[in-house]
């Protein structure tokens, strides 16, 4: 059985998410979502509101399971016999940051391997932080988050 941890902030998740997520799922026999909880992070969505966005988003993947990890990731990983991180790649930015965590990660624990899956051309400019700011000024989110997020991110900055 190949499982496999997509971790991230997804404050809020959008469509370069789920896009990853159903991609990933459709490679590895079980996908694990995991939602960052770092207590020194200021979050728009409660962990517990982006996990219950992802389990909506994708209930018809049946091997997609949601967790929150408010940990190391490589603890977590550990404790549920997971060695493999898959990450998104946006761009060349996204690599060089994404590249560093890699080998954070695998000092860390060196059978932990990190995939890098690169987006799918409409989703590359897609990055949670600016579409938070897009709604904090009423701004169309649509075409970038799943209708359910565009609504959650409406009623926040109501
Ligand atoms: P971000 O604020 O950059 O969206 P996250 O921590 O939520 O940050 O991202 C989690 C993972 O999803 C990271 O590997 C990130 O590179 C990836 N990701 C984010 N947006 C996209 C996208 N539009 N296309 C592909 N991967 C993405």
């Amino acid at each position: 059985m190949l499982k496999a941890a997509f971790p991230g902030s997804f404050d809020p998740p959008t469509l370069g998410h789920t896009n990853i997520v159903r991609r990933a799922a459709s490679i590895f026999d079980e996908l694990l979502v995991v939602v960052a909880e770092n207590r020194r992070k200021k979050y728009l969505f409660s962990a517990e509101e982006r996990v219950a966005m992802i389990r909506e988003l994708v209930k018809d993947c049946g091997n997609v399971l949601v967790e929150i990890c408010d940990t190391l990731i490589v603890d977590f990983l550990r404790r549920r016999d997971i060695r493999l991180l898959v990450r998104g790649v946006r761009g060349l930015d996204d690599f060089s940051y994404e590249f560093e965590l890699s080998m954070m990660n695998k000092a860390l624990d060196p059978r932990i391997e990190t995939i890098f899956m690169t987006t799918d051309p409409e989703y590359f400019v897609l990055r949670s932080s600016s579409i938070k700011e897009l709604a904090s000024f009423h701004g169309d989110t649509t075409g970038m988050v799943p209708p359910l997020v565009a609504e959650a991110l409406k009623a926040k900055y109501r």
